[in-house]
C-alpha cells in the first residue's frame, strides 16, 4: 500500500472532508441516547426525502431495531444522497441498489443489523472504528455518530473518489477515507474500538484479529461453505478471543488488491 493510497494517521484535526459551506450545521452530530429529528440544510427540511427516511426508521425498529443511537444514526443520514439521482426514489426501501463497479450500497436492514451489533454493549460514542468497504460512504457516514473516527477503506479508487464527493455535503470531521486493500486493516489507526466489514471474505482477516482493542467488537460478513455466507462478530476480551455466528447475509466478496 503506498504512502499515497492510505496516509498515515492524520496529524492534529483531519483534513477530510472539506467545509464546503462553512457556518451550516452539520447534517449528523455525535449521537445521544434520545432520537432527535436529523439537522437538516434548509432546503431539505420538510421534504419528502425526510418523510420516507423516518418510515424507514420505523419500519427498521417494528424489524427489531432497538439501540437509540443506532435508530438516531439512521435517522439523521440522508441515503438518497448517496445513490444516483435516477434511483432517488428507491434510497428510503429497504433494498441494496447499484452504486457502480460492480458494487451496491448495503439495505438499510443490514447497515442497522451490522452498527447495532457493533454497538452492542460498548459505551458510545466508540472510539476508533474500521470500515472495510466504503462503497458509495453511507455506512461510513451512519458510523461518524457512533465512533470518534471513522477509517474507511474502499480498493477501488472509482469509488473511493465517489465517497469523498458524496461525504463532502456532510462535513464529517471525524471520517478518514482510504484507498487501500482493507483485508490488511490500516495498522496506523490502530487498535480499533470496532472493525466493521461491508465485503465477505472466506475468514476473519487476521490483521482485523490484531488491530481490534481488548473490550472491541468486528461484525464482518464470512462464507461458511460454497452458497452462504453468515454475519460473524468477534469480541476480543481479556482472556481471547470470542466468536458468535448469526444470519446468513448477502454481501459482494472481500477482494485483494487496489484498482
Ligand atoms: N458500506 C458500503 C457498502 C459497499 S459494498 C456503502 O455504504 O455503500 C462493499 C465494498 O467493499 C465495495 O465497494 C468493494 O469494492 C469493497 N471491498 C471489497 N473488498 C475490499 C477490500 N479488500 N478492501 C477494501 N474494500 C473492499
Amino acid at each position: 500500500m503506498s504512502a499515497d493510497r492510505a496516509p498515515g494517521p492524520p496529524k492534529g484535526r483531519p483534513s477530510f472532508p472539506a467545509r464546503l459551506t462553512p457556518g451550516r450545521e452539520p447534517a449528523v452530530r455525535a449521537a445521544s441516547a434520545v432520537a432527535r429529528p436529523p439537522v437538516s440544510p434548509p432546503s431539505a427540511r420538510h421534504s419528502s426525502n425526510d418523510a420516507a427516511r423516518w418510515a424507514m426508521v420505523r419500519r427498521l425498529q417494528a424489524q427489531g431495531l432497538t439501540h437509540p443511537s443506532v435508530v438516531q444514526a439512521m435517522a439523521a443520514v440522508e441515503r438518497h444522497r448517496f445513490v444516483d439521482a435516477g434511483l432517488a426514489y428507491q434510497a428510503y426501501e429497504d433494498t441494496s441498489l447499484p452504486i457502480g463497479l460492480g458494487q451496491t450500497i448495503s439495505k438499510p436492514s443490514v447497515v442497522a443489523r451490522m452498527l447495532e451489533l457493533l454497538c452492542a454493549g460498548q459505551t458510545l460514542p466508540l472510539g476508533r472504528v474500521l470500515e472495510v468497504g466504503t462503497g458509495c460512504g453511507y455506512q461510513a457516514a451512519v458510523l461518524s455518530a457512533l465512533a470518534s473516527e471513522v477509517y474507511s477503506m474502499e480498493r477501488l479508487r472509482g469509488l473511493h473518489d465517489k465517497a469523498r464527493q458524496n461525504l463532502r455535503f456532510f462535513r464529517l470531521p471525524n471520517v478518514h477515507l482510504l484507498l487501500g486493500d482493507g483485508s490488511q486493516g490500516y495498522a496506523q489507526g490502530a487498535p480499533y474500538a470496532g472493525i466493521v466489514a461491508a465485503a465477505g471474505g472466506e475468514a476473519i482477516a487476521q490483521a482485523w484479529l490484531d488491530q481490534l482493542q481488548v473490550g472491541g467488537r468486528l461484525v464482518a460478513p464470512v462464507q461458511t461453505d460454497n452458497t452462504q455466507q453468515h454475519l460473524v462478530v468477534v469480541e476480543r476480551t481479556p482472556q481471547g478471543y470470542v466468536s458468535q455466528t448469526h444470519e446468513a447475509v448477502l454481501f459482494v466478496p472481500l477482494k485483494s488488491g487496489v484498482v
